[in-house]
């Protein structure tokens, strides 16, 4: 179904792409600047929020009938059992949930582009107040479809046809019907927090434990260090990725020493934390009759437990890869033994490109060209500055860092703070998968269907980043760009896929031993993640005695199995790149389906259209493949430099 389209279609798609290509040719010269008023970018560069609101007076007219909308929803409590009222009530449910969205995305992206305005930052609280209500009605919602049996379903359906339209919202809650506790068991578990249902993502509702856990990270004091010039400097969260990376071996040891050795005088405390966690999840999987937290809490996304169990022995199945690595960093960097510490000191010498976006952007839509013309189509609008959906460069009050957000009925918005470096056009590249998939749902779905699952968000995003690599690489000026570019593509791969899946197998021997009813002690959790590190990057690696406690500070942990998916993300996300960059027949064709699928079918279901079975190895092999045939090329190209 096309539900709409937001921009007009060229008849001919290859047109439209070079007219973006054109367009961007025609963009104002700006060099960025991090301390630039926002006024003093040309207005090209920033969002036009037009197509959400025309004016703030509009926002607050749609707010008012909002705040209307849910005074009337209410009106229907108690009578949803009718099915006429349970129609009617959806109707007004679904369409006031929709413009709660829309209220909420305007807000959020006047305050994040200034986050001094005291407007904008009161339209932001008004509108998360909403979204608050419009969940706790949710609850409402929900309750009444799960209080209908089987057959009550089906007899509304025939006498109330208007029904039949939510009909994928009615199945995707009834779904777990069976999971669904008596009236009163259902209350307990409420008052005891309850998140198996939770319709936000769940790394966004922090657990009492989670937030334990971050008050201890930011009250924990950490040591001073020596930086490469011998001032004396406080180590912090915020600054131990730099100091980590530090190109002076005695900086990043002093860092790595630093963090992990405050860890260790709190590691009891962590361990609490965490332990309680795990209990808290394996009690919510248990009160609802699943056997472990990981069958209940990959059960929300609709996945197989198998996936979680394919990806740690596939990664398993190719750690000699990683031992390749460590000997190369070895070799490369001329060190006897590696340590933690010389993990992230890239290993490569940067090459400092200067890539300003009107020829960034281009780049991309080259890049991209093996998806073919659909896409590009759509990529083509969405990152031509033309069209306001883009918000490219930094200034003094906009929030740090890159998304996109989109809300059903309006083109996605991406929010940037690009530089003119690689590293930007990368984070476009990435921003505009996860734009152009929203696209693509929202014009190929109804509302319902619309919104895909977090599963699949990051496989979008990271087949574009692969594709961008390998035209990078296969057009790089020189053997020390190309060398570059893969060293950059082999720690993406490290820190995504190896590390992550190190993380997953961590997360399920703490909720194993929560389920075993065995203590959690800093002890036990030292030796699982010490034993994972050493098996991970094998002999060849040097573990120290504080290594093992690097565990504690890790947020994911607390994230309810979600760590995984950026394993499995990255993974599916270079399968399809070389899918589709091999031509392989139908894997354009496939991608494109998943992604205009929304979330009409199952996730697994829609992956599997674009090639990748996550129940077997093949797409994980594949991603690991990669790595080990990058270590490879790598290592020669770096000979013939040693050698010259
Ligand atoms: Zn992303």
């Amino acid at each position: 179904m096309r539900a709409r389209r937001w921009f007009v279609v060229s008849l001919v798609a290859v047109v439209s792409v070079g007219s973006a290509q054109a367009a961007l040719s025609e963009l104002p010269p700006y060099r960025p600047d991090g301390n630039a008023e926002r006024g003093s970018i040309p207005a090209v560069y920033r969002f036009d929020l037009g197509a959400l609101y025309e004016s703030d007076e509009a926002w607050a007219t749609a707010l008012a009938d909002a705040k209307q909308g849910l005074t009337e929803l209410a009106a229907y409590h108690g009578r949803l059992h009718d099915p006429e009222a349970l129609a009617t009530y959806l109707d007004r449910y679904f369409s006031l949930e929709l413009a709660i969205h829309r209220l909420t995305l305007y807000a959020n992206l006047e305050q994040v582009t200034d986050t001094t305005d005291q407007r904008a930052m009161a339209r932001h609280q008004t509108a998360l107040n909403l979204t608050d209500a419009i969940m706790n009605e949710g609850t409402v919602m929900r309750e009444a479809i799960l209080a209908l049996t089987p057959a009550e379903v089906e007899k509304a359906y025939e006498q109330a046809p208007g029904l039949k339209r939510f009909e994928p919202a009615i199945a995707e809650l009834r779904r777990r019907a069976d999971r669904v506790l008596d009236p009163e068991a259902e209350r307990v578990l409420a008052l005891a927090g309850d998140n198996l249902w939770a319709a936000i993502d769940l790394n966004e509702l922090p657990s009492d434990n989670e937030r334990a856990f971050q008050s201890l990270i930011s009250e924990m004091p950490l040591p001073s260090i020596a930086d490469g010039q011998g001032n004396q400097v406080q180590l912090t969260f915020g600054n131990y990725p730099l100091y980590r990376a530090a190109a002076d071996r005695r900086v990043r040891r002093e860092a790595v020493a630093g963090v992990f050795g405050s860890l260790k005088k709190f590691e009891s405390t962590f361990a609490a934390a965490l332990a309680g966690q795990a209990r808290r999840d394996v009690f919510m999987a248990r009160a609802r009759h699943y056997d472990t937290a990981l069958e209940a809490y990959l059960d929300k996304d609709d996945i197989d437990p198998q996936v979680y169990e394919n990806l740690i022995a596939t990664v398993r199945a190719h750690a000699d890869a990683l031992h390749r690595y460590v000997a190369l960093r070895k070799r490369v960097m001329g060190l006897d033994d590696l340590h933690i510490y010389d993990l992230y000191v890239p290993m490569v010498e940067g090459v400092d490109k200067d890539l300003p976006f009107p020829g960034g952007a281009k780049l991309i839509l080259e890049a991209l060209a093996p998806l073919g013309p659909e896409y590009l189509e759509t990529a083509g609008q969405l990152i031509d500055p033309n069209n306001g959906a883009i918000d490219v460069y930094p200034s003094a009050h906009k929030e740090s860092g890159a998304f996109s957000s989109s809300v059903y009925g309006v083109h996605p918005y991406i929010k940037l703070n690009y530089m003119d470096r690689y590293d930007d056009v990368s984070t476009l590249a990435h921003e505009l998968g996860h734009a152009v998939h929203s696209e693509l749902a929202d014009s190929h779905q109804p509302y319902l269907t619309s919104r895909y699952v977090p599963f699949l968000a990051e496989v979008a995003s990271t087949c574009n980043e692969m594709l961008l690599s390998q035209y990078m690489t296969a057009h790089a000026d020189s053997k020390a760009e190309r060398a570059w570019l893969l060293s950059e593509l082999a720690e993406t791969i490290r820190t995504t896929i190896y590390r992550q899946t190190m993380f997953a197998e961590f997360d399920l021997a703490v909720h194993k031993l929560a389920e075993a009813g065995e203590p959690i002690t800093a002890e036990r959790l030292d030796g699982i993640y010490g034993d994972l590190v050493r098996s991970y990057y094998g002999p060849g690696f040097t573990v120290d005695a504080d290594d093992s406690v690097e565990w504690a500070y890790i947020p994911h942990f607390y994230y309810k199995y979600y760590v995984y998916s950026y394993a499995t993300g990255l993974a599916s996300g270079i399968a399809i790149a070389q899918r589709v960059a091999d031509d392989v027949p139908g894997a354009r064709e496939g991608y494109l389906g998943m992604l205009e699928g929304g979330s009409s079918k199952p996730p697994l279901e829609l992956l599997k259209g674009a090639g990748v079975d996550l129940t077997k190895p093949d797409a994980i092999a594949a991603a690991l493949d990669l790595f080990d045939r990058t270590v490879t090329e790598l290592g020669e190209l770096l000979q013939e430099k040693e050698q010259r």
